[in-house]
């Protein structure tokens, strides 16, 4: 087993930490982009370690939100668009469309906030993070294998976070490149997001069996005590964030286990006694609130259960 050389790139925006990693594969690969801003200090990040944007073939899109794809329009012209721009079909639209990314913030949180303030902010937001709408190169599903001049990556759906997520996986090291699905205890809300818990808890199962020997993560999540994991974790820390992340599936499970929605005047309204249950004190307005998104998934699923 050989592992591949992998470099985490800070890609900061405002008040989130988000990262971008080089994959030092013969054919240079970047998985995911951060925003507008951070895509333009990208290729200086590169140029520190050696390598240019110019000679990146590769720009693998672990999942449509905004702090992954917002720079891929910016970093695929700085590489002569020659580049490959990979993203699942589930997930495309977000590249496609700054739209998609206030329809979706609508439709996960807009019946818990002032939908209006929302969508005037997602709008701006998606203005000035996303570089410009672009058509995927490849669109891959569960399975799909590529290849980095001799370096084997296999895609590996890992929905729930948002339905097209996916994992990059080096096959060879088993280094895996799971984005945001896995949410440990959240990153700086301080709460897990993800659209569909279900789909969530067997993603992390799904990523556990591959036995990672790296496992390198979109934001510095946090451990049950708040401090951040790094992002780039060896197999031991991969193991403890994995179950890390499938221990607070089932503490907010259980909180909400014959929760009957009650509206007060709480910010964490109609779920104020489930963020109490949970000591949840972030502010749930905050975007992209994972806590509301979160909740808007086990009521969904609840109602999908009954039918
Ligand atoms: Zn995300």
């Amino acid at each position: 087993m050989t592992m591949v050389d992998v470099h985490p790139i800070a890609a900061p925006w405002g008040r989130f930490a988000l990262y971008s990693f080089l994959i030092d594969a013969p054919e240079l690969a970047l998985v995911d982009t951060g925003v507008t801003a951070s895509a333009a200090g990208l290729p200086v990040e590169l140029e520190k370690i050696g390598r240019r944007i110019e000679d990146v073939r590769w720009i693998l899109l672990t999942h449509g939100h905004i702090d992954h794809v917002g720079g891929a329009h910016a970093l695929w012209e700085a590489t002569g668009r020659r580049a490959e721009v990979v993203i699942s079909g589930t997930d495309a639209g977000f590249l496609r469309s700054r739209r998609a990314h206030v329809e979706e913030a609508l439709a996960l949180r807009g019946e818990f906030v002032d939908a209006a303030a929302l969508e005037a902010a997602k709008t701006a937001e998606t203005l000035e993070a996303i570089s410009g709408e672009m058509e995927p190169t490849v669109t891959v599903e569960d399975g799909d294998v590529l290849d980095l001049g001799g370096v084997s990556v296999r895609v590996v759906a890992v929905p729930g976070h948002t339905a097209g997520a996916v994992a990059y996986v080096i096959e060879d090291g088993r280094q895996v490149f799971i984005g945001d699905a896995a949410q440990c205890y959240g990153a700086a809300s301080g709460f897990p997001g993800y659209e569909n818990p279900a789909a969530y808890r067997s993603s992390l199962e799904k990523v556990r069996a591959l036995d990672p020997q790296g496992l390198y993560l979109g934001h510095p999540y946090r451990r049950a005590d708040g401090t951040p994991y790094p992002v780039a974790l060896d197999a031991a820390g991969a193991r403890e964030a994995l179950e890390g992340s499938l221990a607070r599936e089932a503490e907010i499970r259980a909180a909400l286990d014959g929760y009957i929605r009650v509206e007060t005047g709480s910010p964490y309204s109609p779920f104020a006694a489930v963020a109490e249950r949970l000591g949840y004190t972030g502010d749930p307005t905050l975007e992209p609130s994972p806590f509301f998104t979160t909740m808007h998934g086990y009521c969904t699923q609840r109602q999908e259960n009954h039918g």
